[in-house]
């Protein structure tokens, strides 16, 4: 069994679907074991993002992040991490295939409605960044 985060993102907890994004998640059997609705502050998503700093979107990704909640979540399956990251589509929802939630919800690049960790490694280290060991209730 493997982990991943995902990230609700501001776009679709403003659009009140993150029901409908849940349901896609738990209908290719990803099981929800920790999740909480918060609001990231500036300095929070700037760190989360890291790894985006030099490219010429990071600040209006910031501004995005922190301009309405978002739903962090741990999800766990096999392949927990591929999975969700074929669940979840292209980054351009124009790419997206269809099923997928960019395709079905997003609405551009930027305001792409999910976040999913890119590598096992990655999903250890942003599950920690949100999550204590007793919010994880696999
Ligand atoms: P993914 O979320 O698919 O892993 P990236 O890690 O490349 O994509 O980018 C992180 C986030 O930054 C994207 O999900 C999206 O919200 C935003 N982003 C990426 N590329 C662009 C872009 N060219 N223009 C605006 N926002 C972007
Ligand atoms: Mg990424």
């Amino acid at each position: 069994m493997e982990r991943t985060l995902s990230i609700i993102k501001p776009d679709a907890t403003k659009r009140n679907i993150t029901g409908k994004i849940n349901k896609i998640i738990e209908d290719n059997n990803l099981n929800i074991i920790a999740q909480k609705r918060i609001q990231l502050k500036e300095d929070t998503a700037e760190k989360f993002y890291s790894v985006h700093k030099n490219q010429s979107f990071f600040q209006d990704l910031i501004d995005f992040m922190i301009s309405a909640p978002v739903v962090v979540q741990v999800l766990e399956s096999e392949n927990a991490v591929s999975k969700y990251r074929d669940i979840m589509g292209s980054t351009n929802p124009t790419e997206a295939e269809e099923g997928t939630i960019r395709n079905e919800v997003a609405l551009s690049i930027q305001e792409n409605s999910v976040h999913g960790s890119d590598s096992l490694e990655n999903a250890k280290i942003e599950i920690d960044f949100f999550f204590t060991k007793d919010e994880i209730v696999g």
